[in-house]
Order: structure tokens, then C-alpha cells, then sequence
């Protein structure tokens, strides 16, 4: 499966992905490769999903797991970003 393919299944808010230009698709993937990786809590197996974010925590849609603030907590069960593990796709 290519990454463009994967993208269109995906997040239905690409479908006018191919009317961008090369230049602009390369940006949005590298974007999306950074900001679609999931982590989960390795204590209470919540996930982080950074299209969905935690809002409750004031953590916006779309932010990387890694641009969370280091004094972030699991919003289940209090353990902080360093008890959360990438998860591989
Ligand atoms: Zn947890």
C-alpha cells in the first residue's frame, strides 16, 4: 500500500489531496507521518490518537505525541508521556 493510498482510507479530510502540488503533498506527508503516530499508556492501555488529541487536558487535535508538554498525564490513569510506548503499524 503506498502512503497516499494509506492516507485516503485514513482521514477522509485529504480526499483534495491530489489536487495539491507535489511540493505541497510532500509537506502534508511528512506532516501526517510525524502527527499520526499513536503511543499507548503502558499502564492502562489508553492510547494517545494525535487526530483526536485530549482536549480535556488541553492537548488540541493534531498534536504529535511528541509536542505534548512534558508535565502532561495520562488522562486515565496519571502516569506521565515517559509510561507511554509508540505503537508500530
Ligand atoms: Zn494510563
Amino acid at each position: 500500500m503506498t502512503i497516499f493510498t494509506k492516507i485516503s482510507h485514513r482521514s477522509k479530510q485529504f480526499h483534495s489531496f491530489a489536487r495539491l502540488t507535489i511540493k505541497q503533498q510532500k509537506t502534508l506527508t511528512i506532516k501526517i507521518q510525524i502527527d499520526m503516530k499513536k503511543y499507548i499508556c503502558n499502564v492502562c492501555q489508553w492510547v494517545y490518537d494525535p487526530e483526536v488529541g485530549d482536549p480535556d487536558s488541553g492537548i488540541a487535535p493534531g498534536t504529535a505525541f511528541e509536542d505534548i508538554p512534558d508535565d502532561w498525564v495520562c488522562p486515565l490513569c496519571g502516569v506521565t508521556k515517559e509510561d507511554f510506548d509508540l505503537i508500530e503499524e
